[in-house]
């Protein structure tokens, strides 16, 4: 038999990204060009297409395609492939996304949420292969923050394809009010905009060290949360307590799918993990005051509870994506 590849496609609000992936996951080939958001979404999945069937053209020769793995902006209601108020595509509302691609490439196609592929392909490829565990929960610190969990393997989607949102659990009651239609959520204490608006708020706050954040701040109106990281890193107090702000509602969420869900590994990704060193104090000191299933897997047969960075870039959405046809047909548990 021929040896076998994949296709990945990463819909994102931004870029459009499509690979072919071997089966041992390394990619042959990665494409990646602008979301044509502007041109309509009938133009946006055309080009998603064209770039399918030329990508699984050029690579036929080298073996058999098994399957195409898309993974969109959630929320997205599986299994019917329909998204609901994403995000990162203002105007996809009600969208069935998985009808508009079957409907162009004529055959079926492996669907679920950017969040969700990121976690799978750290359980194949990154974390959780170093941890070697089949279980893990991730929380992606990106403008929001996503969460996908996989259980024994695979993506564990609920009901309606829209289980993994804790990044929308409650850290502060009557907190910062959130685009989901609550207040307080983890996304407004340890997402991008949020550390920058939490800086902002620092800035002008009665912290004995906010006069050096607000000077900095106005000094560059390009101030963002990486800059916030830097200026932490720098040493200025008034950043780093933002940042002990973020590890503390990490943790709180970390206690609550601790404690429910008792995984052995936690991944913190996207563009703010690379801020780990100024959150994991405080991330950890939360968790273990507050988790008892924390506390007491430590005493569980030398069992212990992992809470890392992610191993894996910004492309883990699509090598997640590209893993997922694999996944489905239970193919590649022998070779990753
Ligand atoms: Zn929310």
């Amino acid at each position: 038999m021929k040896p076998a590849f994949s296709i990945g496609v990463d819909l994102g609000g931004t870029n459009l990204r499509v690979a072919a992936m071997h089966v041992d996951g390394v990619f042959l080939e990665t494409l990646s060009f602008p979301t044509r958001r502007a041109a309509g979404r009938d133009a946006v999945i055309g080009d998603l297409c064209e770039a399918v069937i030329a990508i699984r053209e050029r690579h036929g020769t080298a073996g058999e395609c098994v399957g195409v793995g898309i993974g969109t902006p959630g929320p997205l209601e599986l299994p019917a492939g329909i998204l609901r108020r994403p995000p990162n595509l203002p105007g996809w509302d009600g969208f069935e996304v998985r009808k508009a691609i079957e409907d162009r490439l004529g055959h079926a196609i492996h669907l679920d949420s950017d969040a969700n592929l990121a976690a799978l392909a750290e359980l194949r490829l990154g974390a959780g292969k170093i941890h070697a565990v089949d279980s893990l929960c991730m929380l992606t610190l990106g403008t929001g923050v996503g969460n996908g969990i996989i259980l024994d393997g695979h993506v564990w989607q609920g009901m309606s394809g829209m289980a993994g949102e804790a990044g929308h659990m409650t850290v502060v009651p009557d907190g910062a009010p959130c685009g989901c239609g609550s207040r307080g959520c983890l996304e407004q204490y340890a997402s991008a905009t949020a550390i920058h608006r939490m800086a902002t708020e620092m800035a002008s706050s009665s912290h004995p060290r906010s006069g050096d954040l607000a000077a900095r701040m106005e000094g560059d109106p390009n101030f963002d949360s990486q800059d916030v990281a830097a200026w932490a890193e720098a040493g200025d107090l008034a950043a780093q307590a933002v940042f002990e702000e973020v590890g503390r509602c990490l943790g709180l969420v970390l206690n609550a799918l601790v404690n429910t869900l008792n995984l052995p590994l936690y991944v913190i990704g996207g563009g703010s993990a690379a801020a780990w060193p100024l959150f994991e104090p405080s991330m950890m000191r939360e968790l273990r005051e507050r988790s008892y299933v924390f506390r007491a897997t430590e005493l569980a047969g030398g069992k212990k509870t992992h809470v890392v960075p992610a191993a894996l870039g910004p492309g883990s959405g699509l090598q997640g994506a590209a893993i997922l046809p694999f996944v489905e047909q239970s193919a590649l548990h022998e070779v990753l």
